[in-house]
């Protein structure tokens, strides 16, 4: 038992992928404590809602794995949906349930701050041994200090949105699942091309109007706490799979899961709304320009980011405090098309 635990343990604290490291957690569950069935779930918290995405584990399928940072709507739900999970949420401590035939069902959740970011959810034929059962906390324990230093790294310390670091991440698994689509065939036929070709991921740049202005009239501090109300707002107006990074000084993107362009500029729209419309302390109102494109399967993370900065300097010079799409410009004839030399010019 010993040699097996270090060994598990050995094989999660090698592995930095979220993907990975689930899947070497599974494992470890269901090899040293034989359950029925476990989950891995990512959680999602926020103040108005709480979502929660299965993730990885083991039921009478067999084991399951699915791409930890790409949380899917099909297997994603709100917490009320199952009420041991609920609980748990609540009391943020782990969870026990007695079921009818006799054996039982355990959640543990994984903290960071006053959050929870990860549950463990275990159904367990019968009871287990004191020590077994201080093993598997233990094990746990040890998964959550793991994620917890994934998170520091990858997290902005200001405002706790994801770091720069991580976004050519996100882009990477993001067009490799585009590209996976579409090597399985799953993508649109050219004759459905144009009914979905809108209905694809964007990428949005948010920059704050006249920042340097705040810096400069309530000095540095102030300006920080700017920064953090700008990002707690971002947080609410977006979905919970919608991925958040603070970019640069103050600057933001948003990477939106796959809609057409009216809802996406929707959303987009709602958050430059709800910045314009938030009193902060001593400064009073901020404004944000955005400006943002559809992710092409071809693209880099630079040529995205330049399409959508493009837009957002036309803002820029226009006023400010709107939204623009790059596509949208373009066909308006208010943009000169870029060189586009990467096969997709039949989108646009
Ligand atoms: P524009 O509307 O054209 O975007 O004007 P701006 O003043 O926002 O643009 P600019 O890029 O010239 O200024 C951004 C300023 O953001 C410069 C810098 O002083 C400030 N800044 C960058 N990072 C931070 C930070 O972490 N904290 C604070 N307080 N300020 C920052
Ligand atoms: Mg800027
Ligand atoms: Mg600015």
């Amino acid at each position: 038992m010993m040699l097996n635990l270090i060994n598990h343990v050995l094989r999660i604290s090698a592995r930095r992928d979220r993907t990975e490291i689930n899947s070497a957690m599974v494992d470890a569950l269901t090899e040293l404590f034989a359950p029925r069935r476990v989950s891995i779930y990512r959680c999602y918290a926020s103040k108005r809602k709480t979502v929660v995405f299965s993730c990885a584990g083991f039921g009478p399928q067999g084991q399951f794995l699915r791409n930890a940072y790409l949380p899917e709507a099909q297997f994603s739900q709100p917490i009320e949906r199952d009420p041991l999970l609920l609980r748990c949420r609540r009391e943020l401590s782990a969870v026990l349930e007695h079921l009818d035939d006799g054996s039982h069902r355990v959640i543990f959740p994984i903290m960071r701050l006053d959050d929870p970011i990860y549950f463990i959810d275990l159904e367990m034929a019968e009871d287990f041994s004191a020590d077994l059962r201080v093993t598997l906390m233990g094990l746990i324990e040890y998964f959550g200090n793991h994620i917890g230093l994934l998170d520091y790294g990858e997290t902005d310390t200001l405002t706790g949105l994801s770091s720069r670091k991580t976004f050519d991440k996100h882009l990477f698994e993001l067009l490799g699942q585009a590209s996976t689509d579409r090597r399985l065939g799953n993508a649109p036929q050219p004759a459905r091309r144009q009914a979905q070709a809108d209905s694809n991921h964007w990428l949005a740049v948010c920059d704050i109007d006249h920042f340097k202005r705040v810096n400069d009239t309530h000095g540095h501090l102030i300006g920080d706490e700017v920064l953090i109300m700008v990002s707690q707002v971002m947080r609410q107006s977006f979905r919970f799979d919608d991925q958040l990074f603070r970019f640069g000084g103050e600057e933001f993107i948003a990477l939106l899961q796959p809609t057409n362009r009216e809802s996406a500029a929707a959303s987009l729209e709602r958050f430059r709304h709800d910045v314009e419309q938030t009193v902060f302390s001593r400064v009073g109102h901020v404004t944000v320009s955005i400006g943002f494109s559809r992710l092409l399967i071809s693209d880099t993370p630079s040529d995205v980011i330049e399409r959508a900065d493009e837009a957002l300097y036309y803002v820029k010079r226009n006023g400010r405090n709107q939204v623009a799409c790059y596509e949208q410009l373009i066909e308006d004839g208010r943009l000169a098309a870029r060189e586009i030399a990467k096969g997709e010019i039949e989108l646009f």
